[in-house]
């Protein structure tokens, strides 16, 4: 394994949640150790105690190519660069533009740029283990938004998905542009599990307002949604009990035989 504060490299960093407890020791080194620090400012902000002394350089939230395109190019000048996101960087995070912005380069160049990706706790584990063991079985996760994907095939991932009887981890439920897609999920979602199938609502795992809040499926709509938020769906043998969403370990079918 390399050194992740040699000189001239690009440390893609998955900071976890948010709370800086769930952030591994190999990110809180990198962080420390680089030159310049790059990230959306919500992620900045989440890591304040880490790099106050730093150079860094905020972009705003959607700029995501620009933004791997910029770390790029200060790697490239010797810089060490932690280019920071939230949860994981491979789970709809920086790792594909980066890799994008590499791709568009030159071979010998981007080899050149000593490119490493940090993995973080994503928001699926973390919100998973404050409400019991929702995804202890088979899962899958599904992001709402229709920036990358054409919403019928969100739609139709999400139906392919309940109807295997997969839990559903459900991000980017709704934002200011699209509040009306978790409706339509839920719509989607009646038509496969029972009305009082669990649901969890979790809004900002592990920062200072984190809310963990169990629901059913016929309750979920009363809830509000948000771009913080992440939405758990059981699957079909799921259920409450004391103020836990549990997922049995064993399929029915093999308790039962
Ligand atoms: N790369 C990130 C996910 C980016 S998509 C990861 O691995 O976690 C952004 C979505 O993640 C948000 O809309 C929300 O659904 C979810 N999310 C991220 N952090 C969260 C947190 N602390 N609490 C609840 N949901 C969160």
């Amino acid at each position: 394994m390399t050194d992740p504060v040699a000189a001239g490299r690009l440390t893609l960093i998955g900071i976890g949640p948010g709370g800086l407890d769930y952030l591994t020791r190999r990110a809180e080194r990198a962080i420390r150790g680089c030159d310049i620090v790059v990230g959306y400012r919500l992620y900045l902000e989440l890591i304040i105690p880490l790099i106050e002394d730093k150079h860094y350089l905020e972009f705003p939230m959607g700029a995501e190519l620009e933004r791997a395109q910029e770390s790029v190019r200060l790697a490239q000048e010797g810089k060490r660069v932690a280019l920071v996101t939230g949860g994981d960087p491979g789970i709809y995070g920086m790792a594909e533009p980066v890799y994008r912005a590499l791709g568009e380069m030159d071979e010998d160049a981007a080899a050149a740029v000593n490119l490493e990706v940090i993995p973080g706790v994503t928001a699926a584990t973390a919100s998973a283990a404050l409400i019991g063991t929702p995804l202890i079985q088979d899962f899958a996760v599904i992001s709402l938004s229709d920036r990358f994907v054409p919403w019928e095939v969100i739609e139709k991932r999400l139906r392919n998905t309940l109807e295997a009887d997969l839990a559903v981890v459900i991000y980017e439920p709704a934002s200011r542009h699209r509040p009306s897609h978790m409706m339509k999920a839920w719509r989607i979602i009646s038509e496969y599990r029972k009305a009082d199938g669990p649901v969890a609502i979790v809004r900002d795992a592990t920062r200072p307002d984190e809310t963990a809040t169990l629901s059913t499926v016929g309750g979920m709509m009363e809830l509000p949604y948000d771009m913080k938020t992440t939405v758990i769906i059981g699957n079909s043998a799921s259920y409450l009990d004391r103020g836990l969403f549990l997922t049995p370990r064993e399929h029915p079918d093999v308790a039962q035989g």
